[in-house]
């Protein structure tokens, strides 16, 4: 039984209410630990201790911000052993792909030590005489911010980061499936001297913690990444309280392969872009458009490579892929699974292979023969499954590409220079993967999408300014 882990607010570790627990998907015997599940009145008193830490923290040198970044991930690093089993314990993800994503949100904290001491403005000439234009930036204010499940702690440190690199004040509301890695991260934040009320943890349920959020007036802005429903909500909640939003969501990610593809390549990034991290990632490749004289080659590869992938405990020696991350996400799979069958695709895989009173191991599909009418082919599953749709051309592979309500990534394997290039251009997605899994994108780069995949300006790099500032144009005459 783990113990009891509490929301930090105005610098004090709170109780609440009601408390959840945290479980293992690779063992669901296994109790990783209590978590508070905190309330609206948190919110509030979030918001009121961090009304109060703004000014100081906005007024703050740039370099004293770094330098709590750089204490920051220089901690994250030193705990990354620790940070990643408990990444794959909650969310499911392998150790060495849990790994992974604690040093990428490390190696965000120390970019973003850097970018608060670059931010930029504009001197501008006036149409009057004697009078001078100045735009700068300053912080947004307090910040919202709603996380998913699927990456706890980079998708968190890709937006706390540059929030707190800009000034801004952070009240954080981690998923409720995975709040350990989000409360080691709150403790690295508290204990390398982020001032009282600066940053804040309200863990606790979407509809209660992340709807009060959206109407307490002193919050000024929400940064949220999960999926188009909430995203919805959250549009219109806040719309109608005025507040700057910056949404991430779904993805149903086209990868093309043409006749002309390096199969091997094709085959990898098609594995990668699939089935790592159990499918759950918003930019997982669940469209594979494949041209018809490669077809039956790529999927005889692929199919055999699939098969032979290690599904099993997050922390066992030499697996690939962990379990779906919970019960509810197990069952919306199989439901998938199912409906591509009667769809009339010939599925591949895709069983449940052990009991859900034990963990949620899933064997990863394909669905063979699929329509990109099929609902199975439009829908965001979140899981490890992709339909395989069968093209005659180029044109045909782009048009079927763009056919969706997503935007978020895209692919095409081809060693074509002309195919890339035009692919790259023609592409309705915010990210274009030339030879490469359209999973797999760098930490310094702006990332989104287009459609019903993003709203609002770019995360990470640079670009995070947009979000995190607010300009404002002085002029002086004197
Ligand atoms: P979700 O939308 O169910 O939850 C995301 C967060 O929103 C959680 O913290 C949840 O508690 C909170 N929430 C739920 N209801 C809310 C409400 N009414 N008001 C405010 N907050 C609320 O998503 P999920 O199941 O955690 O994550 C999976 C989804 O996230 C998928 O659709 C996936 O594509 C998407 N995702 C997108 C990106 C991206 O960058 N585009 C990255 C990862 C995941």
């Amino acid at each position: 039984m783990g113990e009891m882990n509490n929301n930090l607010i105005g610098g004090v570790w709170r109780e609440a209410d009601d408390v959840s627990e945290n479980t293992n998907p690779s063992d669901v015997t296994d109790l990783i630990g209590l978590y508070a599940r905190g309330g609206a009145q948190d919110v509030t008193d979030a918001a009121e201790a961090a009304e109060v830490a703004m000014p100081a923290w906005a007024g703050a040198t740039p370099q004293l911000r770094a330098d709590l970044l750089d204490r920051v991930a220089a901690e994250i690093t030193r705990r990354e052993d620790e940070i990643a089993t408990m990444l794959a314990c909650e969310e499911g993800k392998v150790l060495l792909e849990a790994l992974g994503e604690v040093r990428r949100a490390a190696h965000v904290f120390r970019f973003f030590a850097g970018e608060a001491l670059r931010l930029t403005g504009d001197a501008l000439a006036s149409v009057r005489p004697g009078v001078d234009v100045e735009v700068t930036r300053e912080p947004l204010g307090i910040v919202g911010i709603i996380t998913p499940w699927n990456f706890p702690i980079a998708i968190p440190a890709w937006k706390i980061a540059p929030a707190l690199a800009y000034g801004n004040c952070v009240i954080f509301k981690p998923a409720e499936q995975t709040p350990g890695s989000a409360h080691i991260l709150t403790q690295i934040i508290h204990e390398a001297g982020c001032p009282a009320g600066v940053f804040n943890l309200v863990m606790g349920r979407g509809s209660v913690v992340g709807e009060a959020m959206t109407t307490d007036p002193r919050i000024s802005g929400i940064s949220f990444t999960g999926s188009v429903q909430v995203g919805r909500q959250l549009a219109g909640a806040c719309a109608a309280n005025m507040k700057k939003l910056q949404l991430e969501m779904g993805g149903k990610n086209p990868v093309i392969v043409m006749d002309d593809a390096d199969l091997e390549t094709a085959v990898s990034v098609c594995l990668n872009g699939a089935f790592y991290q159990t499918g759950q990632r918003c930019t997982a490749s669940s469209r594979l458009i494949v041209q018809s004289g490669i077809h039956d080659a790529f999927i005889a590869e692929l199919s055999r490579q699939m098969q032979a992938l290690k599904v099993g405990h997050a922390l066992a020696e030499g697996m690939q892929i962990g379990p779906v991350a919970a019960r509810s996400q197990l069952e919306s799979n199989l439901y998938y699974v199912a409906l591509a069958a009667e769809e009339g695709c010939d599925v591949l895989g895709g069983e449940q292979l052990t009991r859900d009173t034990e963990g949620y191991f899933q064997a990863p599909a394909l669905f063979l023969g699929a329509s990109n009418a099929m609902r199975s082919a439009r829908e965001e599953i979140f899981g490890p499954c992709a339909s395989v749709i069968r093209v005659d051309d180029f044109e045909e592979a782009v048009a079927l590409a763009n056919d969706t309500q997503f935007g978020l990534s895209s692919g095409i394997c081809t060693t074509n220079l002309r195919y890339a290039r035009e692919f790259k251009r023609r592409s309705a997605a915010g990210m274009v993967m030339l030879n490469l899994p359209t999973a797999g994108v760098d930490y310094h780069v702006p990332f989104g999408g287009r459609k019903a995949s993003s709203f609002g300006s770019r995360e990470q790099g640079s670009y995070a300014a947009e979000f995190y500032t607010s300009v404002k144009t002085a002029y002086t005459y004197a």
